[in-house]
């Protein structure tokens, strides 16, 4: 008999009731240590008292009132999002593919709004992940996110990841905008080199489509910068947001330039819930937190730290793992046995981490995990190797 839930998940044995930072209680009482922060997204750990307490005043004061009322807590947290980015207006979603979908609207948008309706494709890339609508899942295009759900959308062109020669052949006349994650997550924590970055920039302002950035999980000072492409030197003109920016609670955003969102006026797009008061509060607090200049300086440093250790882990097991890659505390251990035995002998260490793609093991913890906790982690990951290896 199918279960009550859908059984679209495969999940672990286990069932947390409590978080505090970066620990997690089971009902047991076991203490884990959250390497994956639910999928790069409780950024700040659990029960962040800033975050309880502007969820708290919030929920004692007003809930919903739909978008056909001015909101504060939404014009607040877009003021932030706008001083502290390239964008001059954000459209507010309730998770990550509603921030995609609204992107990929404001770009096909843009074009029919000028008259170049014939502009309406959208060049993605191999391995990549923008979310499970129909929308999303027809622009990563992967065989085991699309089986069984055509007719996809069309008008997307999927490239090779990081082929300059292919994305040069590839830009014409009917190319509305570039979508790319500046780190992939899903796929297995593969960043894109600067130079790619500002290679696609050039070659965009020169064909005139625009930049969609999908900074969904590497977004929100996940990289040691409020957004990726800040390494790299570069804007979108459009960006989808969420995870981290809701620290927990189901937030997320697409943000756009002025010009970008030419096409975007009263009537072209909505939400019920999105930008809702309690999600903005959140997110405001998580905002006022995370835009920190030496908030994420010190992500930076903790990175370094634990990209280090990581280093090190893979010296000392290399039956098990074959190297370390990402950015920030976004890094990935690339295993050589399979991904999901290290995860599992993980969480008989009392260890959280995630899979990814390409037989990775994701490192995704809150951005303000302490040193101690981070070298904990590691021992905690280099007994699991021993006991995989065994
Ligand atoms: C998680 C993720 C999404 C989808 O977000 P949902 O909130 O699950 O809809 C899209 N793009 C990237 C890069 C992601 O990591």
């Amino acid at each position: 008999m199918i279960s009550a839930v859908m059984p679209t998940y495969s999940r672990a044995d286990l069932t947390f009731v409590k978080g505090e930072g970066s620990w997690l209680v089971n009902e047991d009482g076991r203490r884990f240590l959250d390497f994956g922060g639910g999928i790069a997204v409780t950024c700040l750990g659990h029960a962040h008292p800033k975050l309880v307490e502007a969820l708290h005043q919030q929920a004692g004061e007003l809930w919903h009132t739909s978008n056909l009322f001015h909101i504060p807590a939404q014009e607040e947290l877009a003021a932030k999002l706008v001083e502290h980015t390239f964008a001059d207006t954000v459209f507010f979603t309730n998770s990550g593919a509603e921030a995609m979908e609204c992107a990929l609207k404001t770009a096909r948008k843009y074009w029919s709004a000028k008259g170049q309706s014939e502009r309406v494709n959208i060049i993605a890339f191999t391995n990549s992940f923008h979310g499970r609508t129909l929308a999303t899942v027809s622009a990563a295009g992967a065989e085991k996110l699309t089986d069984g759900f055509g007719p996809l959308l069309p008008g997307f062109i999927h490239l090779p990841f990081g082929d300059h020669e292919a994305l040069e052949a590839a830009m014409d006349e009917t190319i509305a905008a570039v979508l790319v994650e500046p780190v992939q997550g899903e796929g297995g924590i593969l960043p894109l080199p600067d130079a790619c970055l500002k290679g696609l920039r050039d070659m965009c302002d020169e064909n005139g489509a625009l930049i969609i950035f999908d900074e969904i999980q590497c977004g929100m000072g996940r990289t040691g910068k409020l957004f990726a492409h800040e390494w790299a030197g570069i804007t979108p003109d459009i960006m989808a947001v969420a995870k981290g920016i809701g620290g927990g609670f189901p937030l997320g955003a697409c943000l756009a330039t002025e010009e970008a969102a030419s096409g975007m006026v009263a009537g072209s797009h909505g939400s019920t819930y999105g930008g809702n008061p309690l999600a903005c509060a959140v997110g405001s607090a998580v905002m006022d937190v995370v835009s920190d200049p030496e908030f994420l300086a010190d992500v930076s440093r903790k990175a370094g730290l634990l990209r280090q250790r990581l280093e090190g882990l893979v010296a000392e097991h290399p039956d098990v793992f074959e190297l370390v890659r990402g950015s920030g505390l976004m890094l990935g251990l690339k295993c050589k046995l399979p991904n999901a035995d290290v995860i599992a002998a993980a969480r008989d260490q009392e260890l959280i981490a995630i899979p990814g793609g390409d037989n990775v093991v994701r490192v995704l913890p809150a951005l303000n995990i302490s040193d101690e906790e981070i070298n904990e982690g590691v021992a905690r990951l280099s007994r699991a190797a021993n006991a995989v290896a065994a």
